[in-house]
């Protein structure tokens, strides 16, 4: 069977029987795959991990979360070192990234004591691994299952200084594709042929958002994505967030600085690439993050908001993480375990590699405008 091959998966069934009365938008098949409320792919599955689907930064090396970690005190620093502070990730997946950063934050004991720490997770069998990996850390936890719930208007996160930490977060947000068909823009939809899952384009035209910089610079054939949940989360959370109090808040994923043309929408199940119509529910499907468009997004929410957000980035995994000092703290770890010297080295070697995950992977910091710069002095 190539990859390629479409699996009735229990989802697919459900969404053929939907297409089939009228096409969906890419958006919206998109979004039932992933998070389908019994059959999404985030509600059902816990893939992350050697043994799963994908791996991620947190679960190749401990150093990425134990440097994100230190980011996040020296944020706390530049905040005035408040008395108590929000310490969040979205989608922290097995807990393995905040159970590195708060060990290596025993060495900053105030802080420490300052935090209240919220994990925000839709997948109840991962909030499971996430308790018990963090069970002997001694700080408050508090789960939350609606990030718009959590963290927006009146929602369960009280008011106060945040930190905001998101790895692989923002690539589980939908994105819409355009087709340039002709001299027209089309939306694309997902049609069902002959009992099977196809693009199609939508008959009337629709022209995306396209920035002035690649304005008139498409091809015949060329696709235009657009992530449309940046909208909901730079307004209803960063820029409401900013509002009464300092927040900062950290976007890491596989993406692109600039925009761009081209469809990068993928889906991948055991390690392997496969068609987005393969195994709905049970492959993950992602498209790259366009950094260009978030940090746009951000500064039209906080000029709607009248919340000064300031965007720093976005830069590489390798700028950012080298900027953190990843070479000497791996080297300290090394010495002090010998044994496994060698694994310690890959790992950091892996979230570093420029045509890997060093290059491939961007960090973005959105900040209240009243504080410092948080990536440091590499070029944005
Ligand atoms: N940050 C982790 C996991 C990344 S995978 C790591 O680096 O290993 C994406 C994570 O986001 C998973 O934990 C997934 O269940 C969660 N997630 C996806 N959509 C979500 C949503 N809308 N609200 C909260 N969590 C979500």
């Amino acid at each position: 069977m190539t990859t390629d091959a479409q699996i009735e998966t229990p989802l697919a069934a459900l969404l053929k029987k939907q297409i089939a009365e009228k096409p969906m938008s890419v958006h919206d098949y998109v979004n039932a795959c992933l998070h389908h409320p019994e059959l999404g792919y985030y509600r059902s599955q816990t893939a992350i991990g050697r043994q799963g689907d994908f791996i991620t930064a947190p679960e190749i090396s401990q150093v990425f979360g134990e440097l994100l970690g230190l980011w996040s005190a020296v944020v706390w620093q530049a905040m005035g070192t408040p008395k108590h502070i929000h310490l969040v990730e979205i989608g922290p997946g097995r807990g393995t990234m905040m159970k590195d950063a708060l060990r290596a934050l025993k060495v900053v004991p105030a802080f420490r004591a300052a935090l209240h720490v919220h994990l925000i997770e839709s997948n109840p069998i991962l909030c499971d691994r996430q308790s018990e990996a963090l069970k002997d850390e001694n700080v408050t936890l508090t789960w939350h299952q609606d990030l718009y719930e959590a963290l927006g208007a009146g929602g369960s996160i009280p008011e106060g200084p945040t930190i905001i930490l998101a790895n692989e977060f923002l690539d589980t947000l939908p994105i819409e594709q355009y087709a340039k068909n002709g001299p027209y823009w089309c939306q694309r939809n997902v049609a069902i042929e002959d009992d099977t899952f196809v693009f199609q384009p939508t008959v009337a035209p629709k022209c995306p958002p396209i920035p002035e910089t690649l304005e008139g610079q498409e091809r015949p054939g060329d696709i235009f994505e657009i992530c449309t949940g940046f909208e909901k989360l730079t307004q209803d959370v960063l820029a409401e967030r900013a509002k009464s109090h300092p927040l900062a808040a950290l976007f890491i994923d596989y993406g692109h600085i600039k925009s761009g043309f081209g469809a990068s929408l993928q889906a991948v199940k055991n390690h392997k690439q496969v068609s987005i119509f393969h195994a709905p529910g049970e492959s993950d499907v992602t498209a790259q993050v366009d950094f260009e468009a978030f940090k746009a997004h951000c500064l039209a929410a906080s000029e709607k908001a009248n919340t000064p957000l300031a965007v720093d980035g976005a830069i590489t995994q390798a700028e950012f993480l080298g900027s953190l000092g990843i070479a000497e703290r791996t080297a300290r770890l090394m010495t002090s375990n010998a044994e496994a010297a060698g694994r310690i080295e890959s790992g950091a070697a892996r979230l570093m590699a420029p045509i890997g995950m060093g290059g491939r992977f961007k960090v973005c910091a959105v900040r209240s405008a009243s504080l410092q710069t948080l990536l440091g002095d590499t070029p944005s």
